[in-house]
């Protein structure tokens, strides 16, 4: 039994024979040394059978894709503020903001689901994280409802029913988006959105829901939320089965505080800097839960 080891190879002139250290394992654990010559070497190296083909090296993991997804855009300006600023002017000026940082900690892909004033369906949104084999999805929006007196931010996942009247009619709101895109897309009934709602896998739930809770943990540290700020509803753009998925209001444009707020960029960054604080913890505790290559999903 020879284990083959280069122990030391003659230096200088015409004369050089390369020796080769050859340990022979001799009965119960006994090693010798010997030293053979080069032809004898070159002797064994030809009766020996062809070594077989080296396993290739696995490849490097890629980072992880985080898609961040700006809402509306185009001709869905989304909610207008109190004072006119619109909420897809808003969402973007904050998704670019967090794709910024995210990039620099050098830990993530980001990918967006619209980098300019462009109108993307809530279909294509998802279908485009699905492609992209994006292991997290982050719905940024700053919306509108009824009661103005209504601020702060707010963290939602998916649900078969909403977790209270305010969010089901933000969802309802969230889900009209599509509206603006025609005919086309306006196949997306209330019972669809339950269907798939029951086909997300609890793994996905779980990471979702770890991921709200870490948003939250980190909004609370220094920007303005929302009572009771993880909520749920049946947003149709959290549908993917396999991402993990979740919406975050930063803020309501029906309310002055806010929509002043989301107009300035040392605000957004703060909020940016939360939710670049929540990913890292999520993908901290538990890599496992990220999808580098997520199975197709119809
Ligand atoms: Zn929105």
């Amino acid at each position: 039994m020879l284990s083959g080891e280069r122990v030391h190879a003659g230096r200088g002139g015409m004369s050089m024979r390369v020796l080769i250290g050859r340990r022979l394992l001799l009965g119960s654990g006994v090693t010798g040394a010997f030293l053979l010559p080069s032809w004898f070497e070159a002797a064994l190296a030809r009766s020996r059978p062809p070594a077989p083909p080296k396993p290739a090296l696995p490849r490097p993991r890629s980072l992880p894709l985080v898609m961040l997804d700006p809402g509306h855009g185009g001709k869905d300006p989304g909610a207008i503020g109190v004072s006119g600023t619109y909420e897809k002017h808003i969402s973007l000026a904050a998704a670019e903001e967090l794709r910024r940082l995210l990039e620099a900690s050098g830990r993530y892909r980001v990918d967006m689901t619209r980098t300019r004033d462009q109108f993307v369906s809530l279909g294509d949104r998802v279908d485009r994280a699905q492609a992209r084999g994006a292991g997290l999805f982050v719905s940024m929006h700053a919306d509108a409802v009824n009661h103005r007196d209504v601020r702060g931010a707010s963290v939602y996942t998916l649900s078969p029913t909403a977790s209270d009247a305010q969010t089901a009619a933000l969802a309802e709101r969230e889900n009209s988006a599509d509206r603006f895109a025609g005919p086309a897309f306006r196949n997306t009934s209330p019972e669809v959105a339950q269907i798939l709602a029951s086909l997300v896998r609890q793994e996905t739930r779980r990471g979702s829901a770890r991921l709200a809770r870490d948003l939250v943990g980190e909004f609370d540290i220094d920007v303005p939320m929302l009572e009771n700020p993880s909520r749920h509803a049946g947003f149709v753009v959290l549908k993917a089965a396999d991402i993990p998925s979740v919406l975050v209001e930063m803020g309501f444009m029906s309310n002055p505080r806010d929509e002043a707020a989301l107009g300035r960029s040392e605000h957004r960054t703060k909020i940016a800097l939360a939710m670049k604080r929540a990913v890292d913890a999520y993908f901290a505790a538990s890599y496992q839960l990220t999808r580098l290559a997520p199975a197709a999903w119809g």
